[in-house]
């Protein structure tokens, strides 16, 4: 079964792209948790933090440099922002295709809430 971010990069599924590229896009949360609130979603369908081997280290480099870029296209890169991965279910993962949130606009406040 394809992930729904697998759907989403085949266009089976609608999104806001805000970029695309060979080996990564990013597009807009559908339930967003802060004014700009964007997924960078590697094209390469990895499960999980824990699924990322020596080969992705250079995918993984990359989504972060996407992501910085992003951020200065958004305009939060001077205020700051948060990337988090979530992994499996002591990390809220709900959709289990590696992603990496990039949330700003605002005062994120703690990093979590205990
Ligand atoms: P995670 O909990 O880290 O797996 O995050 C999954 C994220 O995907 C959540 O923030 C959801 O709001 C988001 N999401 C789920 N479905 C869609 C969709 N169709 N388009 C955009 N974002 C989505």
């Amino acid at each position: 079964m394809p992930t729904l971010f697998e759907r989403i990069i085949q266009g089976e599924l609608p999104a806001a792209f805000v970029h695309r590229d060979d080996r990564v896009v990013a597009f807009r949360d559908i339930h967003p948790r802060a004014p700009t609130h964007i997924l960078i979603v590697p094209i390469k369908p990895i499960r999980t933090a824990n699924d990322v081997g020596a080969d992705d280290a250079a995918l993984l480099g990359h989504m972060f440099v996407v992501a910085a870029a992003i951020a200065r296209k958004e305009g939060i890169a001077e205020d700051g922002y948060r990337l988090i991965v979530n992994c499996n279910a002591h990390g809220g993962q709900e959709v289990y295709h590696l992603h990496l949130h990039l949330l700003g606009g605002k005062p994120l406040g703690p990093m979590v809430s205990v």
